[in-house]
C-alpha cells in the first residue's frame, strides 16, 4: 500500500476515467492528490469495454496508459479496495475517513505472479466478465488491473493453505481487518461513475432468469480479445449465435420503475455491439428493437447509419414480452410500430437488454451534496458551472452527474479539475493573507 501522508490538496472519489483524468489534471497543475477507489483494481466501466463509438478504437488500449500514468504519477497517491466513511467540512477544508477493506494479501509485498490463484481450487463466477468465465477465490482481479496485486474473496475461500504455501513472496495474510484511514483534503472531486439498472428490474423480459438474455457489458466482454471466451458464444451451450436482438429502453424512459430519463449511451453502444458482431460473425443477423434512435453526438449519426449499411436491422418496435424456448432460443413478443402496431412473436439466439444507467453510487450521508431526482449529484448551476456540486469545494465529474460518454465524462473531469484548482488557489491566497 502506497504510504499515506496526513494531507492532500484534492481527494478524487472514484478511478473510472473521469477520476483517472480528474487526478491528473489537478496533480498536473501541481497538486498533491488522493485517488480513492473501492474495486481492487482502477479503470472502472471503460478498462472492461471492447471498443468505443463511434471510431471503434480500442477500449483498454486508450484506458491502460491513462491507468498507468495515475499509478506512476509522482503527486498522485492512489488508494483501492477502499471506501468513503465521512466527508465533512473543517476550518482547514475536508476532513476525510476512509475503510481500506482487509485483501487478505500484503499489498507491497504482491508481486502479482498468480501462484496463488493456480493453487487455489475454488472456482468463482468472475466478477469482471459478469460471471461468463471464472477465477478461484485469490485473484488478480483481470490482466490489465492496476494494482497487479492479488484479492482473495473470504466468502469462497477454503482457509486451506493452499494459496500461502503457493506465494513466494509470503504474501497471504488471513488476519487482515479493515483499516480507517483519516486525512484532510482542501478540495474533494466526486466521479463515482456508474451501474446499470438490475437485469431483473423488468420481470416480462426474464433478464436474471433465462441465461441467453443478457447485460451490455457482458456483451462487451464476450467481444474483446482478452474475454473469458475470445469471441461471441451464447452462455447456454456455446452455439455461435446467429440471431441477436437487442431490446432498447430495457431499463430507462420507464416512470415504472423510477428511471424516466434517456440514459444517452444505449442507442450507441447496441450500435457498436451490433457493427462488431457482423464483422466477426457476418452470417449473424442484429436486430435493435427501439423506441427511436439517438445519436446526438459529433459523428453519431453517421455512425448509426454506417451500422445500417453494414446490415444492422433497425426495428421501430415494442417488446412486451420474452419468453425463453426448451432449447433456450427466445421468443419476443413485439409490437411493430411501422406496421400500424402489428404484433408479433419473433424468435432470436440471443438477447441483448439495453439497460439503462443509474449512479453508481449514493452518499447517503457520507458527503456533503445534494443529489437530483434521479440520484446524481445536482449541479446547482448547470448553464455556468457544471462541475461545481451544491457544496463549496465539492467538485463532480462524469456519468455521477447523469447519463454520459467517454469524451464527456473526460471534459467534464478537466473542468472540475480546474474548478478545483481555482479554489485551492483561493483558499491558499487567503490562508496566505491571514498569515
Ligand atoms: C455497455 C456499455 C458500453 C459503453 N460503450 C461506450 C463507448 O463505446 N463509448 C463511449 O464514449 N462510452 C461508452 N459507454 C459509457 C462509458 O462507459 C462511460 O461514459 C464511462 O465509463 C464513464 O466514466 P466514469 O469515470 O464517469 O464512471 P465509471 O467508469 O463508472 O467509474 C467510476 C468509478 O468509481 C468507483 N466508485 C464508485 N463509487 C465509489 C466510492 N464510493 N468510493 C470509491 N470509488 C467509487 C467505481 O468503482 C468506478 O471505478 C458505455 C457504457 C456501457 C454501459
Amino acid at each position: 500500500m502506497a504510504e499515506i501522508k496526513q494531507e492532500y490538496d484534492g481527494l478524487v472519489l472514484g478511478a473510472g476515467i473521469a477520476g483517472m483524468q480528474a487526478a491528473l489534471d489537478l496533480a498536473g497543475q501541481g497538486f498533491d492528490v488522493l485517488l480513492v477507489e473501492r474495486a481492487p483494481s482502477i479503470g472502472g466501466v471503460m478498462v472492461g469495454l471492447n471498443k468505443v463509438f463511434p471510431t471503434l478504437d480500442c477500449s483498454s488500449c486508450i484506458c491502460t496508459p491513462r491507468m498507468a500514468e495515475v499509478a506512476h504519477h509522482e503527486r498522485i497517491t492512489l488508494l483501492t479496495y477502499t471506501e468513503l466513511k465521512h466527508l465533512e467540512r473543517t476550518a482547514r477544508g475536508f476532513s476525510v475517513t476512509l475503510v481500506k477493506k482487509p485483501r487478505y494479501v500484503v499489498e507491497e509485498d504482491c508481486i502479482g505472479c498468480a501462484k496463488c490463484e493456480l493453487a487455489c481450487n475454488v472456482v468463482v463466477p468472475h466478477e469482471f466478465d459478469y460471471g461468463l468465465g471464472a477465477h478461484a477465490a485469490v485473484y488478480i482481479p483481470h490482466g490489465n488491473a492496476i494494482p497487479q496485486v492479488a484479492v482473495l474473496d473470504p466468502q469462497y475461500c477454503m482457509f486451506d493453505g493452499a494459496c500461502a504455501r503457493a506465494c513466494p513472496t509470503d504474501c497471504i495474510d488471513f488476519t487482515q481487518q479493515p483499516e480507517e484511514i483519516n486525512v484532510q483534503a482542501g478540495a474533494v472531486i466526486l466521479a463515482t461513475g456508474l451501474k446499470l439498472v438490475p437485469l431483473d428490474v423488468k420481470k416480462e423480459y426474464g433478464g436474471g432468469k433465462y441465461v441467453n438474455v443478457m447485460n451490455p457489458l457482458a456483451m462487451e466482454r464476450l467481444q474483446s480479445p482478452n474475454g473469458p471466451y475470445g469471441h461471441v458464444m451464447r452462455p447456454s451451450d456455446g452455439k455461435i449465435p446467429r440471431s441477436i436482438a437487442y431490446v432498447q429502453c430495457a431499463g430507462s424512459r420507464d416512470k415504472s420503475i423510477g428511471v424516466p430519463y434517456c440514459s444517452r449511451i444505449c442507442c450507441m453502444y447496441a450500435l457498436k455491439q451490433g457493427i462488431m458482431i457482423r464483422q466477426h460473425l457476418p452470417e449473424t443477423e442484429v436486430t435493435i428493437y427501439h423506441m427511436d434512435i439517438r445519436a446526438f453526438g459529433k459523428g453519431y449519426e453517421q455512425f448509426y447509419r454506417r451500422a445500417v449499411g453494414e446490415g444492422i436491422r433497425v426495428v421501430k418496435a415494442k417488446v412486451a414480452r420474452i419468453t425463453e424456448e426448451p432449447n433456450k432460443d427466445l421468443k419476443l413478443r413485439v409490437e411493430l410500430i411501422d406496421e400500424g402496431g402489428r404484433v408479433a412473436e419473433i424468435r432470436h439466439d440471443l438477447v441483448v437488454l439495453s439497460q439503462g444507467v443509474i449512479p453508481g453510487w449514493k452518499p447517503d450521508g457520507a458527503a456533503p451534496v445534494r443529489i437530483d431526482e434521479d440520484g446524481f449529484f445536482l449541479i446547482p448551476e448547470m448553464a455556468a458551472r457544471p462541475a461545481n456540486s451544491s457544496h463549496e469545494g465539492v467538485f463532480v465529474a462524469g456519468v455521477a452527474t447523469g447519463p454520459k460518454d467517454i469524451p464527456d465524462a473526460i471534459v467534464e473531469a478537466g473542468a472540475a479539475a480546474m474548478e478545483a484548482a481555482m479554489y485551492l488557489g483561493r483558499s491558499q491566497a487567503r490562508a496566505g493573507g491571514v498569515q
